[in-house]
């Protein structure tokens, strides 16, 4: 791994696709805690690449809530819509190393494909750690001119990683420092491993990237030392290293925090809003008081 600066960098990094609640709060404030003690800087990072979800709208609402909670952001904010050139970029080394393919299996092909398979072999189809199919990855072998053939005639394509070739190139185990806990209370050096997530998306059929490549982009880009996020990515941190390895990036540790739940015990979604911070406010409670319910001074 790379020597990181000495300072430490945190960043808090919401996707303005729905109100800040409680789950994002505690994050942010988490993010805010841990950079107050060991003198690191906080920034935010706005990830809006699905352009169709994101809006400045929600995007100048969620500023604002941050704002009221009381965090401090140090500039410059990023939005990585802002920024699809540099992950063109990284995208492009992994496209000349022959790590990525065009993939043109719509998600409506994947699920035909894998209903088919399933019912011929009595069989489930392999899953990934977030429960989604693997990418059957019928176009990774595709000829050269029959790739250029469908891309010439229009097909609309996503780019996927050809994980088993980037895991040959790797050669070597990846880990990461994980300072926080993982699903089974696991701390310490946390073997990463990211075949379980097959050939993962690298830039959608409509966005040119994707929450994978822009994110550890971004990290390096801004000098994060300390990505300080949900338990819910714990496992696509492999993924993180696995592109940190083959784009030579530097490792970040890696901090992962309980999630917080509604009153029912679900994971908090922005739809549901009685948890957001605005609507909290709008009830009379002020941040002092959020702060402390959230566990924090
Ligand atoms: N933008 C992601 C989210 O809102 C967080 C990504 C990260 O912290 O790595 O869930």
């Amino acid at each position: 791994m790379s020597e990181l600066p000495q300072k430490p960098v945190f960043r808090f990094a919401p996707s303005p696709n729905g109100a800040l609640h409680l789950g994002h709060a505690y994050s942010a404030l988490l993010n805010e805690q841990l950079a107050r003690k060991t003198d690191g800087r906080l920034l935010l990072r706005i990830e809006d690449i699905d352009q169709t979800r994101c809006t400045p709208a929600l995007e100048a609402q969620m500023i604002s809530d941050l704002a009221w909670l009381g965090l401090d952001f140090a500039p410059p904010h990023r939005r990585q819509s802002d920024h699809f050139e540099d992950y063109r970029q990284a995208l492009d080394q992994l496209i000349g190393r022959g790590l990525a393919y065009p993939a043109f299996m719509s998600r409506g092909d994947i699920r035909a494909w894998i209903g088919d398979q399933e019912r011929e072999t009595g069989k489930p189809w392999p899953r990934d750690p977030d429960g989604a199919p693997i990418y059957p990855a019928l176009d990774r072998h595709l000829s050269a001119s029959a790739r250029e053939a469908r891309i010439a005639s229009g097909e609309p394509f996503a780019w996927r990683l050809d994980m088993e070739a980037a895991l040959a190139m790797v050669g070597e185990e990846l880990s990461w420092l994980e300072t926080g806990e993982g699903p089974s209370g696991a701390h310490d050096i946390i073997a990463a491993e990211p075949a379980v997530w097959g050939d993962v998306m690298l830039a959608r059929r409509d966005t040119p990237t994707s929450y994978h490549l822009s994110v550890v982009v971004d990290d390096a880009l801004q000098g994060v030392t300390d990505v300080v996020r949900g338990r819910d990515l714990f496992f696509a941190t492999a993924i993180h290293r696995l592109l940190q390895h083959l784009l030579s990036l530097a490792a970040p540790r890696y901090h992962h925090h309980r999630l917080i739940l509604g009153d029912d015990g679900t994971k908090l979604s922005k739809s549901k809003g009685d948890t957001g911070i605005a609507a909290l406010r709008d009830a009379g409670i002020d941040p002092v008081t959020i702060r402390i319910k959230l566990g924090f001074r």
